[in-house]
């Protein structure tokens, strides 16, 4: 079933100039990328994006993180495609992602992790909203 899920290029990524690769290889793998933008968050809108996230402990190192520099943030579709990003972006912990997966290759530390990606379908559908328009997605 075709599906469509949110991915970011973190700030980590972005500033080390590592969105063309991502982006390749998002390609490569075949999901298309139905929308794109650049957006440097305010701590207020990272905030609101991880709010499922806001009693763990490293909720306020994450939200500085994620409003620290641009992002980059895509809609992506492919069959499944929620799972098949994951499974590109590998363990949230790059010590613990396997070889060839985005956080193994790129990421610096467990929250300075690269990319993100929507983990369930109701998930998807409120982060495609926090950044997209339905006209955007046509
Ligand atoms: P994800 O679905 O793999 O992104 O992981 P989670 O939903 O559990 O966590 C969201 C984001 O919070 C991760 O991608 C990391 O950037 C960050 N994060 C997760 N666990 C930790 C942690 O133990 N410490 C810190 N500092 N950040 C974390």
């Amino acid at each position: 079933m075709t599906e469509r899920t949110l991915a970011i290029i973190k700030p980590d990524a972005v500033e080390r100039h590592l969105a063309g690769k991502i982006i390749q290889r998002i390609e490569d793998e075949g999901f298309q990328i139905r929308a794109m933008r650049r957006s440097h968050l305010s701590a207020k809108q990272a905030e609101g994006f991880y709010a499922v996230h806001r009693e763990r402990p490293f909720f306020g190192s994450l939200t500085t993180f994620m409003s620290s520099g641009p992002a980059i943030v895509l809609v992506l579709e492919a069959p499944d495609a929620i799972k098949k990003w994951r499974t590109l972006m590998g363990a949230t912990d790059p010590a613990k992602a396997d070889a060839g997966t985005m956080r193994k290759e790129f990421a610096q530390s467990i929250e300075r992790n690269a990319t993100h990606g929507s983990d369930a379908p109701d998930t998807a559908a409120y982060e495609i909203g926090y950044f997209f328009a339905g006209l955007d997605l046509l």
